[in-house]
């Protein structure tokens, strides 16, 4: 235990650091449903491409699946786990402490950056080339470049988005540093300009990362919402994304 994890924790039992993960969703389960008597357990770490983790009462037997990414995690951050999974399974309202010591965890910068690495390894994804049937995103890319980045942007991968999404209009993915954008803007009579205001607000997001900052995670920062306004005709490029 780090003395930053020690901190955050006043107060926990310490036969917390003898228990197998089995015995922390038992305890847990006992405390939350004192009435009904704990159920067959079994607890498995699996290779997700990500940190989700599941729970499932299945003949009798409460089945839970944790991502591999947290085998390491302390006890404490275990426990949180398993207050919030037994929670959601028996809708039951979540603690704070424990959703916020989870959260905490989860966003510490060594598990945000094998949490990346996993993802890169694991979960495949598939981006197209820049060339659409009308546009080709890397003539988009270079030309905002040279407007508005001095031309120094580096060129992630470009690609399009496989389905027409409305509700994902872009992406930037900073683990496989790529640009994906709707197809939606890949037809003919589509207007140009919402296209390069989706690239250009993609590309501000790799210009100023997110800010990590405890448990809030800022992605529009202020320093983000002023370099978008150098986009000129802004309202009407906002507006054409609203009507697509
Ligand atoms: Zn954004």
């Amino acid at each position: 235990m780090s003395d930053s994890e020690g901190m955050l924790l006043p107060g926990f039992q310490s036969s917390l650091f003898f228990e197998t993960p089995e015995e922390i969703y038992a305890r847990v389960f006992r405390e939350l449903k004192p009435r009904t008597p704990v159920p067959q357990l079994q607890v498995e770490f699996c290779r997700f491409a990500n940190a989700n983790s599941f729970i499932r009462l299945e003949n009798g037997c409460l089945r839970v699946r944790i991502s591999d990414l947290l085998a390491s995690a302390p006890a404490p951050v275990m426990e949180a786990l398993a207050y919030i999974l037994l929670c959601k399974l028996y809708r039951k309202p979540i603690a704070r402490m424990y959703n916020h010591r989870f959260r905490l965890y989860l966003n510490r910068r060594d598990m945000r950056r094998q949490a990346n690495l996993v993802r890169q390894i694991r979960g495949r994804k598939f981006v197209s080339g820049p060339k659409g049937a009308v546009y080709n995103l890397e003539e988009i890319f270079e030309r905002l470049n040279r407007e508005f980045f001095d031309g120094l942007m580096g060129m992630p991968r470009l690609g399009w988005s496989r389905g027409v999404s409305r509700s994902m209009l872009g992406h930037f993915d900073p683990s496989h540093n790529a640009i994906v954008v709707s197809r939606i803007f890949d037809r003919p009579g589509c207007s140009e300009l919402g296209l390069e205001y989706v690239m250009f607000h993609k590309m501000l997001h790799l210009q100023y990362p997110v800010d990590h900052n405890g448990v809030r995670r800022r992605v529009h920062t202020k320093e983000f919402r002023e370099a978008e306004k150098k986009f000129p005709r802004l309202k009407e490029a906002k507006e054409i994304l609203k009507r697509l």
